[in-house]
């Protein structure tokens, strides 16, 4: 049930990424291409989350790396089509209600189920904290992500499955909150994502920045076709008349995907399966087809690359336009907790 609060106005989202490199195919799959369409209707914030690129990385070269990594960030948004007009793409760390609210929500988070988290436990494992004590900081991941979702007092988090546990927690920390000192914030729907996780270009396991398996939305047009070029396929096809496996080879993956040609790619997957096609042909047409789908990224990101200003003041507006939201979600909340009456009467000494 979508409580009443907030029911007045149009559904807000809140969706963003960590500040850890630049975004690939696979996010725009499993996330940007929903933003872009959702914020033509309801009111988006997207959050440069880099309170929570702190919990796991935060050695002194990691937070060197902090300002071209959020720039970085903000660039690839901008070439996906999210719009700034529409959209308020803010920056975690400068909005300091986080941290009060991230305060206040940790009275009601139930310890025992964040250690039973298993997206935490995969978290620690892949920052190589395996075996060693969990820091308090990414023990609380979900409630800080739940104090980002509270404060924007959004109705919606577009999420993979592997966050549905999180949502939960933001859930439930809004209803403990809410019955406790009086309504205040929206349950927040989780807004679940169909499209599996996008395969790596070697076909082993999702897409991701760190595998080395991954086309860049930044990607050149020679980097592209090199590549694709290097794409696994069906290992089995030493000939391009052998057979070949259409089912699972990532380069048909991606054909199905970004290939608006339909026709193109029934006939590539039928000569492919008849052994009437080379591995080489069928690489240059998808080559072709993502380098023709980047065009536009590539476009917007020609102009934003040469107004850095600008990128800059997206990013300065969109804070400015979430801190008002949280300072007046977090007054709110001070006055229904009552801490706001007690530095009242301090204050004016009554
Ligand atoms: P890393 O290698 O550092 O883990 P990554 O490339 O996997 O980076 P993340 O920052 O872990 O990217 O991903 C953030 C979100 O982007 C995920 O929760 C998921 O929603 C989406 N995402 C990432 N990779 C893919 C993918 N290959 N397919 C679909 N969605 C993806
Ligand atoms: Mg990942």
């Amino acid at each position: 049930m979508t409580t009443e609060i907030g029911a007045r106005r149009p559904k807000r989202i809140l969706t963003g990424d960590r500040p850890t490199g630049r975004l690939h195919l696979g996010h725009w799959v499993g996330s940007l291409a929903s933003r872009v369409k959702l914020q033509y209707e309801c009111e988006t914030m997207v959050i440069v989350a880099d309170l929570h690129m702190l919990t796991t990385k935060r050695t002194r070269e990691d937070v060197d790396k902090l300002l071209p990594n959020v720039r970085g960030l903000v660039l690839d948004y901008l070439a996906s089509g999210i719009d700034p007009g529409r959209s308020s793409i803010y920056l975690q760390s400068a909005v300091p209600q986080t941290h009060e609210l991230y305060t206040h929500l940790q009275n009601f988070a139930a310890l025992d189920r964040l250690l039973r988290l298993p997206g935490l436990k995969r978290m620690a494992l892949d920052a190589g904290m395996a075996g060693r004590s969990l820091p308090l900081g990414l023990l609380g991941y979900p409630v800080l992500q739940a104090a980002d979702i509270l404060l924007a007092r959004a109705d919606l988090v577009p999420v993979g499955k592997d966050n549905l546990a999180h949502i939960e927690i933001a859930r439930q920390l809004a209803r403990k909150f809410n019955s406790t000192y009086g309504p205040l914030f929206p349950e927040p729907e989780p807004l679940l994502s169909d499209i599996p996780a996008l395969v790596g270009t070697d076909n082993r396991g999702k897409m991701s920045k760190s595998a080395g398996n991954a086309i860049f939305l930044s990607d050149d047009q020679k980097t592209v076709e090199a590549k694709v070029r290097g794409m696994f396929t069906d290992p089995n096809r030493i000939r391009a008349n052998v057979a070949g496996t259409v089912e699972g080879n990532p380069v048909f993956i991606y054909h199905r995907i970004f290939n608006e040609d339909r026709q193109e790619v029934e006939e590539l997957e039928q000569r492919y399966r008849a052994g009437k096609v080379g591995d080489s042909e069928v690489k240059e047409k998808l080559a072709r087809v993502l380098n023709l789908f980047l065009e536009p990224f590539r476009e917007r990101m020609a102009f934003y690359e040469t107004k850095p200003d600008l990128l800059d003041r997206i990013l300065r507006q969109g804070t400015l336009k979430v801190r008002r939201i949280a300072a007046e979600t977090m007054r709110e909340a001070r006055v229904k907790m009552g801490i706001e009456d007690v530095w009242k009467a301090i204050e004016t000494n009554r």
